[in-house]
């Protein structure tokens, strides 16, 4: 049922230390690197114990997002709708995930970042310290409006999704949106905080994703560490495929010297309950429902029973 990591080894998580160490506050290097850690021995436990633990709640905020990228993962009418979660959900969820041991969060929409949901963020990161928040975002709201408030906080990171240069991200995420990309990306840096990018591959950017120049412009700007995944889409025809993926990711893993940001390569499982550091997570929809990997069932919800026996029923099958 469970399987190990196959792609991300200490040796990847210490060259990625390294990074947040030169290029960011100290603070948010050491909670980085804590938090970090602390999931990839959480994982690893559970392997060995045979027993399924979460380490991370993906949280979907919002489905709202004013973007409109080729083959968004979310329906047009669910991304036009900006309402986002309900704080005392926010609450509930992250209090009970804390009580199981899980002080991972990934913040994800729709997009994340807008007026609506700073207060929000800002106050339920400043209120959860023992936490680490991954805001994941396509980089807009921090390129006009910057991150405010969060410069000054450090159990928080971002993750800014990057299809490509300029030409291979425009045609994906719409024109401009590589320069919103691109000085977020600056914002971040300078802000000093620890940051990611997210990119997925697809036929029209696999050559520049995995190539060395697009790797040191990415380092220039202070990313820490390229997360990839393989595109998929509702009409499985449009995949790229996992076997030109699984190529990527050998070349990757034989020459990881060639690339001075570490590439970490996420979605190679189809192992629901995989241990895979990047897959031991739940995903809390944005009104309360549980679900895992890439399930669309779900399992419960939170705002009716605890997480606890949810997770029970996961394991339950
Ligand atoms: S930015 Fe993200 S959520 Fe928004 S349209 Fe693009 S892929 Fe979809």
């Amino acid at each position: 049922m469970f399987k190990r990591s196959n792609h991300t080894s200490l040796r990847d998580f210490a060259r990625m230390g390294l990074m947040v160490a030169n290029n960011a506050d100290i603070r948010d290097a050491v909670l980085t690197a804590f938090f970090f850690v602390d999931h990839h021995l959480r994982s690893n436990r559970s392997i060995e114990s045979g027993v399924w633990h979460p380490s991370v709640n993906v949280i979907e905020m919002t489905y709202g997002c004013p973007r409109n990228c080729r083959e968004c993962y979310i329906p047009l009418e669910k991304r036009r709708d900006s309402s986002i979660m309900d704080p005392a959900i926010i609450e509930k969820t992250i209090t009970e995930s804390k009580n199981l041991g899980i002080s991972l969060f990934v913040l994800v929409g729709g997009e994340v970042l807008s007026e609506q949901m700073m207060p929000i963020l800002e106050s339920t990161v400043r209120f959860n310290k023992n936490c680490m928040f991954v805001v994941c975002t396509n980089g807009d709201y921090i390129a006009k409006q910057g991150i405010g408030a969060l410069a000054k906080v450090h159990n928080i990171s971002f993750s800014v999704s990057i299809d490509g240069f300029k030409e291979e991200h425009d045609f994906i995420r719409g024109h401009g949106s590589f320069d919103n990309t691109s000085k977020a990306m600056d914002v971040l840096r300078d802000s000093r905080k620890a940051f990611f990018v997210s990119s997925t591959v697809r036929n029209n950017n696999e050559a520049t994703l995995f190539s060395s120049e697009f790797n040191r412009f990415l380092k220039n700007k202070g990313v820490v560490y390229q997360g990839v995944q393989r595109f998929r889409s509702p009409n499985p025809e449009w995949d790229y495929s996992s076997e030109k993926f699984s190529d990527h990711v050998s070349i990757i893993k034989n020459n990881k010297g060639l690339y001075p940001v570490p590439i970490i390569h996420v979605h190679m499982s189809d192992d629901l309950l995989s241990q895979d550091t990047q897959f031991s997570y739940i995903i809390t929809g944005r009104d309360g429902d549980i679900r895992i990997g890439k399930v669309e069932k779900d399992y419960g919800n939170i705002k009716d029973e605890p997480l606890s026996n949810i997770i029970k029923r996961v394991r339950n099958g």
